[in-house]
């Protein structure tokens, strides 16, 4: 018979520290007694941070921090290696993680030669923490006794050439994973694959964006046909408001697909925006799980609905741009002024986040991440540059000041009086309402107020539609509820 394909994967916290590297160690070994696990990791919490810092000293010809930086990287990883291996093993691993580490620092000290990052270079080098992070889990499960074998992401996952945030080629990576994976899952050997990063079809390095090891999971579970994707992560599961807002923010239990990526796609930073897509296409199951505390059940995503009326989750966006344009002569079609500015967003590669349009003043607005807005603006100002010289549009108001929340729910749908609650919740706190956008799914209602008012704005919501933890007199009640009298 043959056993069901796991792919799990470990975030930064998760693999954060020896004692945790331990515990990861002994979930993969418990559940490759029953499947065929494959394990994607993320870097050691910070580390990517720190690397990145390294490549910007470098850039900025700042020796003196870029040495202290990888000073720093080193010592965590070496610490790490002599907690976790025996004196006998650490020798032949010590040599590899400096191997790994002088590629680094070839690469951030040609930056600091050259005073520029070329996206290239910075994709070759980002994924180090990775390598470090698989080739450390992979020697402490050998020491466990469980064979297994580090893996690049770059030998696997086949992308297109979008420095710091490819796409994948799925059915490519299908092929490599057959060629490269099956044969050791075959033999009983655990591969640990580094998050993260990818290469094109040319071998060039790539990355998948920052977070992005889930989707490297999720599109090695697409690539395998996978039977489930675990995340194990530092909190229960996908909760109903970021826990760092909202102290009683509540673990839902099941989300569908859709729901976990609008959360996600607005800011819900416990999933990467684009782990969902290649799941849901084949319905692979995911389990988001706390690796802190693995006996907890966590949340479950699938194609089935929870059921649950009304709103689920509310979730928060502070890095984003809002970019307003008004036609400055009645003659200028409303419409064709939107078409043409998202086609100049398009040319620019981004996501347009909110759009939002009022059609008696000719003004729409659309919002974008912090780190798009220079070159959406540039391809505006290039595809209206005859119209502003002329007056014919306003000068293009950009707006760094706002943020962006969403309340999530397939239950919305066909909820009357809704988005007037959630609005007068908004209002209720003195928060100014800025623009406002639902789609058609009816799944999510998307709201842009003051940065300075985003925490206040979610945490009304999450009280107006009673996401939080039931206290105690309010679960007693309930209880009381189901007593039959
Ligand atoms: P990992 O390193 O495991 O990938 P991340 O730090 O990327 O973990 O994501 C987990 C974090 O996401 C949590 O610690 C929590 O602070 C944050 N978060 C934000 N919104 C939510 C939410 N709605 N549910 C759960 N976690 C959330
Ligand atoms: N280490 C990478 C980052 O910090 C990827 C990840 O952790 O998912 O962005
Ligand atoms: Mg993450």
């Amino acid at each position: 018979m043959t056993r069901p394909v796991l792919v799990v994967k470990f975030g930064g916290t998760s693999v954060g520290s020896p004692e945790s590297m331990d515990r990861a160690a002994g979930l993969i070994t418990a559940e490759a007694q029953n499947s065929s696990v494959v394990v994607v990791v993320s870097a050691m919490s910070q580390v990517t941070n720190m690397l990145f810092d390294a490549l910007a000293a470098g850039s900025e010809g700042n020796r003196s921090t870029l040495e202290r930086k990888l000073d720093e990287i080193r010592t965590k990883h070496m610490h790490a290696c002599n907690e976790l291996l025996p004196p006998g093993c650490r020798g032949q691993v010590i040599e590899r993680m400096d191997g790994i580490l002088d590629e680094f620092g070839r690469i951030a000290r040609g930056m600091l030669l050259l005073r520029e990052r070329p996206p290239r270079s910075v994709d070759e080098a980002a994924p180090t923490g990775e390598r470090l992070s698989a080739l450390l889990v992979s020697e402490v499960l050998k020491v466990r006794g469980t064979p297994s074998q580090f893996v690049s992401g770059a030998d696997l996952i086949v992308t297109d050439a979008a420095h710091g945030g490819a796409t994948p080629f799925i059915d490519e990576t299908a092929i490599n994973a057959e060629t490269r994976l099956t044969p050791l899952l075959s033999q009983g050997i655990v591969p640990i694959i580094t998050g993260y990063n990818g290469a094109t079809r040319g071998g060039v390095a790539t990355t998948l964006g920052r977070g992005g090891s889930d989707f490297s999971a999720a599109i090695l579970a697409a690539a395998l046909g996978a039977d489930e994707l675990w995340i194990w992560t530092d909190v229960d599961g996908i909760l109903s408001c970021d826990p760092a807002i909202s102290a009683d923010a509540r673990l839902l239990a099941d989300v569908t697909y859709n729901e976990a990526a609008e959360l996600a796609y607005n800011g819900a930073k416990v999933l990467h925006p684009r782990t969902l897509a290649p799941l849901a296409e084949k319905e692979i199951p995911v389990r988001i799980k706390n690796s802190f505390d693995p006996d907890r059940s966590g949340t479950r995503i699938s194609a089935e609905p929870a059921g649950e009326p009304g709103v689920r989750a509310i979730t928060s966006l502070a890095g984003v741009v809002l970019i307003s344009i008004e036609a400055a002569d009645p003659s200028m079609s409303g419409a064709q002024l939107m078409a043409r500015a998202l086609q100049a967003a398009a040319r620019a590669k981004v996501e347009v986040l909110l759009l939002s349009r009022s059609s008696f003043r000719q003004n729409f607005c659309m919002l974008v991440h912090s780190r798009d807005v220079d070159s959406v603006l540039e391809n505006l100002r290039d595809e209206l540059a005859l119209e502003l010289a002329h007056g014919y549009v306003h000068p293009i108001n950009v707006d760094h000041s706002v943020g962006l929340l969403a309340a999530v729910g397939e239950g919305m749908r066909g909820t009357p009086g809704l988005a007037g609650r959630l609005f007068t919740a908004i209002s209720r706190e003195n928060v100014n309402i800025i623009a406002i956008a639902q789609g058609s799914s009816e799944l999510t209602i998307a709201i842009v107020v003051n940065q300075a008012d985003l925490r206040t704005a979610v945490s009304a919501i999450h009280k107006e539609c009673g996401l939080g933890e039931p206290t105690r007199s309010s679960a007693q009640a309930q209880a009381g509820r189901g007593v039959p009298s």
